[in-house]
């Protein structure tokens, strides 16, 4: 953030406008609608200038600026088009801490202007930091679309009540979903529609029934945050997201996705540590259930989908015998987010019938309890969760159960994600390759005939490069001792880049 935004109150605040042309004038329009007292200094002055100074609006002075014009002002803005009065002016503003703005000039510039959209007192300022000015205010045109103009109505309403609100409900989150539920209903329908009056009657109401019931029993919402790519995530998930009040999240959850958590959520990281799952798991719900028995909307963020090696269900057990209530929102598991992004489908009339998710995360005495001739079979496809640290002995008891040697097989790292990395081999090679290629967690493995498509259905980054390095896999003619690797650096062009 190269600006921290504030909107300044003016009112009665002696401000100071160097320049007599269009682009003063405008500055000046917008100085006066915040009812600052306005100076302007200019040798020459623009037809509206001249009216606003002939009707006392702006006091007007007619001659070149001088330091001591500065004095004693809170502000100024320079938009002469002299460029070395202006910079003066900035300099000299600067040495005395009066905000300057250079029209035009951001290095010139203590503070810059926003693009507005005013519904006042709903105010939504836009900025590109000086950077596109042209892109803000495309944006703003959007906005001033979006938001109804009866917007600026509805916040007069709000704020004349909001002493009362804060008096009558004490709890923060109580007060946050009272107003919720006021400015998104009936009632501010009723403002929309100019019927203060019933608008005004159905807030009493709504409010003495808050006071009635006293604080009340939270909730939780667990919520799938897929497996990276914030654009998985479901409208129910995003919708949930933006009503908590705190949202607990697993390391799994991907930055972008839990940036669009609700701003002024609090936010807690409950990352499991290896090797103390128990613990911190117990710990994790008690956390929730305490945090929805003071009145919050807790969100228990995790990736992939809750019930899919999420613990989803353990948690919503102890929700239960605690009668705190819960709402789930399934989330894209790994095993489709990374078989989507590496062009691999689950199935196949050609090459899989079946499915099967499992967990090659190992038990406290280091096996792996999985019965493994239940898995030998060519046409089922295998996904391994938490399988990175026990691939070579996944691919070894598979092989000495009776899956073939060259039986396609793929690693996606960080799947669905910008940093998304893809390993494509065969199940004597895979471990080889992926520690070669230094894959680290999260990693999804999936063994099948279907990988042997990820050349073929690749579009997540840049098939030619990955069929030139490797040759045609389809029909079984992948070469043994080269793996693909596939990194997609970067999302915004489509770009693979080939690491091995
Ligand atoms: N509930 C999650 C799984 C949690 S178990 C889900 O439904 O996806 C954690 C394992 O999931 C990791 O060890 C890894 O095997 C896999 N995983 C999760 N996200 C992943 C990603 N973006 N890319 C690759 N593997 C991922």
């Amino acid at each position: 953030m190269d600006y921290f935004p504030i909107f300044l109150k003016l009112r009665n605040q002696h401000c100071l406008v160097v320049g007599g042309g269009d682009v003063a004038t405008r500055k000046v329009a917008s100085l006066l609608a915040a009812g600052a007292d306005v100076t302007l200094v200019s040798t020459d002055l623009a037809s509206q200038l001249a009216e606003w100074a002939m009707e006392g609006k702006i006091v007007f002075v007619p001659r070149k600026f001088v330091s001591t014009d500065l004095c004693g002002k809170r502000l100024v803005i320079a938009a002469t088009s002299d460029s070395t009065l202006n910079q003066q002016i900035f300099r000299e503003a600067e040495a005395i801490g009066v905000l300057a703005n250079v029209v035009d000039d951001p290095d010139a510039c203590r503070f810059i202007t926003p693009a507005i959209v005013d519904r006042s007192p709903l105010m939504i300022a836009i900025s590109s930091g000086g950077k596109a000015p042209v892109l803000s205010r495309l944006l703003r045109q959007k906005i001033e679309t979006l938001v109804p103009a009866a917007y600026g109505r509805l916040a007069l309403f709000a704020g004349n009540l909001r002493a009362r609100v804060k008096s009558r409900i004490t709890s923060l989150g109580e007060r946050r979903r009272f107003w919720e539920s006021v400015l998104d209903g009936p009632i501010s329908e009723k403002v929309f529609n100019g019927q203060d009056r019933e608008a005004k009657a159905l807030f009493d109401a709504s409010l003495q029934q808050v006071q009635n019931r006293g604080q009340s029993q939270g909730e939780v919402f667990l919520v799938g945050a897929g497996p990276g790519d914030p654009e998985l995530l479901t409208l129910k998930a995003l919708r949930l997201m933006q009503q908590a009040d705190v949202v607990l999240y697993d390391n799994l959850v991907s930055k972008q996705v839990l940036d669009l958590v609700r701003r002024d959520a609090k936010r807690i990281s409950v990352a499991k540590k290896k090797g103390c799952h128990t613990a911190s798991q117990a710990d994790i719900n008690s956390q929730l259930i305490r945090l929805a028995r003071e009145g919050n909307r807790v969100c228990r963020l995790k990736g992939g989908d809750p019930f899919v090696f999420g613990r989803g269900g353990e948690e919503l057990s102890a929700l239960a015998e605690a009668h705190v209530p819960f709402q789930v929102v399934p989330g894209i598991s790994a095993a489709n987010g990374c078989a989507a992004y590496a062009g691999i489908p689950l199935t196949h009339r050609d090459y899989a019938d079946s499915v099967a998710f499992i967990t090659g995360h190992r038990k406290n005495n280091g096996d792996l309890d999985i019965p493994w001739s239940s898995l030998v079979n060519d046409r089922q496809t295998l996904v391994f969760y938490m399988g990175l640290s026990s691939l070579p002995l996944i691919c070894a008891q598979l092989q000495s159960h009776g899956l073939r040697h060259d039986t396609p097989a793929a690693a996606v790292q960080q799947g669905t994600s910008e940093d998304q990395r893809l390993v494509v081999s065969r199940l004597n090679n895979l471990a080889a390759e992926v520690n070669e290629a230094q894959l680290r967690s999260p990693t999804l493995i999936i063994i099948g005939q279907v990988v042997q498509l990820a050349e073929k259905l690749h579009w997540f980054g840049d098939p030619a490069i990955t069929s030139r390095q490797t040759g045609d896999i389809s029909g079984g003619h992948l070469p043994e001792a080269i793996p693909i690797i596939a990194h997609a650096h970067s999302f915004s062009n489509n770009q693979l880049a080939i690491d091995a």
